[in-house]
């Protein structure tokens, strides 16, 4: 069963980083107090500059630069923009007052990055962004656009998500699928630079995630919608207390998931590092579905998650129906409307016979038994030919224990149903 490694897009952050609530975001401290580092409106548009060597060793790498940029730019509701102010020859990243993208020749070999970004700020408010992107990276086969994207989102001041299918996961894919921006994603980026009144746009959901000591720190929250997406996330602060803002209007339930991996603490800046793995189960905040409404806070929501659990779920694999010959890893995989796929998930206590997967998406059935092999638990399933797009979510069941891998499959947009691609993608 190959486990192919996937390289990690590290962080370097010259600032010390501290503690914050809502979809992770880099964090500085200023006077004690922690601060959100973010770029001040004035900024706009965000000069950047890109170094004739990174163009001469990556082919199209001008277009698909422009490209990781306007990815978030080109969102609806945020004031984000950009200008390139084209290519310069002998740029070096560092504290010089320019954005630069350079390639470099040690990040992998010193850091086993294979991308990074370096921010400076001043009492919280960017002030300069540098890319770095290793060679190792341009010869790769990994998706290059991808990384570049990723690394934006660092510029801008996201720190990682916990979110396989988002564009912010610490890993990158292979291949060179198209990058489009995850739910996560889009809803932690609008709310941090919003074009209008941050308050109008969406609900904001509060609580808190409580186990057998109190608030957990550290714990990611997810709200899912009624197609089974993972809308928006976020971790809870020192006390346990969450806050989700600019969550679209619809109708959700919160669940809270230990942060024990694929992604965990270490993947993350040094204050959440500060967080404990605690593996508690997967549990949904019990009550009625939640209707959020743009501008309307709902509060006290409380997940109850005490107790222990050694199931976790780690990777996910799909091949073809009837076919057992799964490569697993840890990035989220795509699967088409209409398919009839095999998918696997493996991890920790998955006991034969007993543990068992559901995909919360209305448009996957399950259309075999379960079977099991190794550390692995797999079955058939069949997307609908109408099966909504976006990121899904699988929950792995063994008795009342419950453990989610949140974004592990992507549902492809459906070819021919006449529906334009949802706005703000691509
Ligand atoms: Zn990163």
């Amino acid at each position: 069963m190959p486990l192919p490694r996937p390289i990690a897009l590290t962080l370097f952050l010259i600032t010390l980083a501290l503690p914050a609530s809502a979809a992770v975001r880099l964090t500085t401290s200023v006077n004690g107090a922690v601060v959100e580092v973010e770029w001040a409106a004035s900024s706009f548009p965000i000069r950047y500059q890109a170094d004739q060597r990174l163009l001469s060793a990556l082919p199209g790498g001008a277009a698909m630069l422009d490209r990781a940029f306007g990815a978030w730019s080109s969102l609806d509701r945020t004031r984000l923009a950009f200008q390139s102010m084209g290519t310069g020859s002998g740029l070096v990243a560092g504290h010089n007052g320019l954005n630069t993208v350079t390639l470099s020749d040690d990040l992998f070999a010193n850091q086993r990055a294979i991308a990074v970004t370096t921010n400076w700020d001043v009492q919280g408010k960017l002030t300069e962004s540098d890319i770095q992107v290793d060679a190792t990276l341009v010869n790769s086969s990994y998706n290059i656009e991808q990384a570049l994207v990723h690394e934006v989102g660092h510029l801008l001041g996201l720190d990682h998500s916990p979110v396989l299918s988002a564009v912010m996961y610490p890993y990158v894919s292979r291949g060179n699928d198209p990058v489009s921006l995850d739910s996560d994603d889009r809803v932690a980026i609008t709310a941090m630079y919003p074009e209008i009144d941050r308050t109008l746009l969406g609900g904001t959901l509060r609580g808190r995630v409580t186990g057998d000591g109190g608030g957990i720190f550290a714990a990611q929250v997810v709200a899912v919608n009624e197609a089974g997406v993972p809308v928006a996330t976020g971790l809870t602060n020192r006390t346990g207390d969450f806050t989700l803002e600019g969550v679209p209007d619809g109708k959700y339930r919160i669940y809270a998931e230990p942060l024990d991996g694929p992604v965990d603490p270490r993947n993350l800046s040094p204050f959440w590092q500060q967080g404990n793995i605690t593996s508690f189960r997967t549990q949904f905040h019990d009550g009625a579905v939640l209707e959020v409404t743009s501008g309307r806070v709902l509060g006290n929501l409380v997940v109850d998650a005490s107790g222990t659990s050694d199931l976790n779920p780690r990777w996910v694999g799909v091949s073809a129906s009837g076919s057992h010959d799964f490569r697993l890893t840890t990035t989220a995989l795509t699967v088409q409307p209409g398919q009839t796929a095999s998918i696997a998930v493996a991890g920790d206590g998955m006991t034969p016979g007993v543990a068992t997967f559901e995909i919360l998406s209305p448009g996957m059935r399950r259309v075999s038994p379960f079977r099991y092999a190794g550390n692995y638990v797999y079955a058939d399933f069949q997307i609908a030919p109408d099966a909504p797009g976006g990121s899904a979510i699988i929950l792995v069941k063994r008795g009342n224990e419950a453990a989610a891998l949140t974004g592990a499959l992507k549902i492809a947009e459906s070819k021919g149903s006449g529906r334009g691609r949802i706005a703000g993608r691509g």
